[in-house]
């Protein structure tokens, strides 16, 4: 098995935007106070704190939808001649939870937004919309020519992704992407999220309420109260230092649990052992930790065997809570353990086949390092 390894780390990169001291007024309300935050190039920063402690302030002022009272916004990889306010906005992608397509648009219209708008060739953006339905795994054959209203919630929030990739901008701001979906939906949008991440790395500025969602996704992980930074860290350095109560509340009471969220199946999976249905126990060495999988003739798996405890136990496996992907975390290989009954849980791709397996004293020595 590989080095462990979850988040990209933030001393490997440089600084792409910062906010030195930026304050920021409505009234008499300070939304944000003497905010200084250091953006790293290429990883995902999450904002997180409670609603109304300044996240998407933070993330307007990033894109000059908001003036900051005082203090400013330097961008330090941004092309100069990309500061005048309007193609500042076209150079970073902005996804929203409420995802604002334009309802009278098809799906290809709403993607091929901002690249007409910078006056792109024809041909080119065409082809630029097929490839990006398809990284967010929607079939341009299918979806290129259906209006928002003709679209699933997950479907949409994915359409919002596809368009905020529009141009190919070097930022993404996104403000509760995944917010109006349910939990299954939006841990398969977290899943592709990071599956897309890993590709592009793009500076990601991400505003979430939700901690588990915060902890899987960022490298660099911010946390906010009435309009002022509590702690920026890695996720991991924050679950085992929160910088005070507040914090340590915040994150919950299950830390340890929560830092299974930091780590992806691909990451900590060995190899699985595919049998063929015909082979009976004998062929089973009753080493406890690793499963048999018995998969069909496209390599899908059907059931799983292990010893346990000196019996020997096969169950059938459900497709649809049994097995994970590969960019699933620690925590569902966990939930995928407990329903099956088995040492492992199977991991398969994205055309449902076994690559591997996650174990569980995998999960064990991980919890307590
Ligand atoms: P969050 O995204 O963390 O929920 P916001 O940045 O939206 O917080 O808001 C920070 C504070 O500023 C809140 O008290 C909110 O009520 C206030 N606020 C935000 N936008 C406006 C606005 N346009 N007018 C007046 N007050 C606002």
């Amino acid at each position: 098995m590989e080095t462990l390894k979850n988040h990209p780390t933030i001393a490997e990169t440089t600084t792409f935007l910062k906010t030195d001291k930026i304050t920021v007024r409505y009234g008499n309300t300070v939304a944000l106070q003497d905010v200084t935050l250091y953006i790293p190039a290429n990883r995902v920063t999450v904002l997180i704190g409670p609603s109304g402690c300044g996240k998407s302030t933070t993330l307007r002022c990033l894109n000059a939808l908001v003036k900051p009272l005082s203090g400013h916004i330097e961008y330090h990889d941004l092309p100069t001649q990309a500061l005048g306010e309007t193609d500042l906005r076209r150079s970073m992608g902005y996804a929203i939870q409420s995802v604002g397509l334009m309802p009278h648009m098809t799906v290809e219209e709403n993607v091929d937004l901002v690249p007409k708008l910078l006056g792109w060739r024809k041909n080119s953006r065409t082809e630029r919309v097929s490839r990006l339905l398809k990284l967010v795994r929607m079939d341009p054959d299918v979806y290129r020519n259906k209006y928002p209203d003709e679209l699933s919630g997950g479907e949409a929030q994915r359409v919002g992704v596809a368009r905020a990739l529009g141009a190919d901008p070097p930022v993404l701001l996104m403000d509760e992407p995944f917010g109006a979906v349910d939990p299954l939906t939006r841990e398969q949008l977290q899943n592709e999220f990071i599956r897309i991440q890993r590709q592009l790395k793009k500076t990601v500025v991400f505003v979430t309420h939700d901690i588990d969602e915060a902890v899987r996704l960022a490298d660099y992980l911010v946390i906010m109260k009435d309009g002022i930074i509590v702690q920026a860290d890695s996720p991991e350095h924050i679950l085992a230092n929160p910088a005070d109560t507040f914090v340590e509340r915040f994150l919950g009471p299950d830390r340890s649990l929560k830092r299974l969220t930091l780590f992806t199946a691909d990451r900590c999976m060995d190899k699985a052992i595919s049998v063929h249905d015909s082979d009976g126990k004998e062929n089973h060495n009753d080493d406890t930790s690793c499963c048999h999988w018995v998969v069909d003739k496209n390599g899908c798996p059907v059931s799983g065997r292990a010893w346990i405890q000196g019996k020997f136990v096969e169950r059938q496996i459900n497709s649809d809570t049994h097995t994970v992907q590969t960019y699933s975390s620690l925590k569902e290989c966990m939930s995928s353990i407990l329903s099956l009954g088995l040492t492992a849980a199977p991991v398969v791709d994205d055309d449902g086949r076994l690559c591997g397996e996650v174990r569980f004293e995998t999960i064990q020595r991980i919890s307590i390092s």
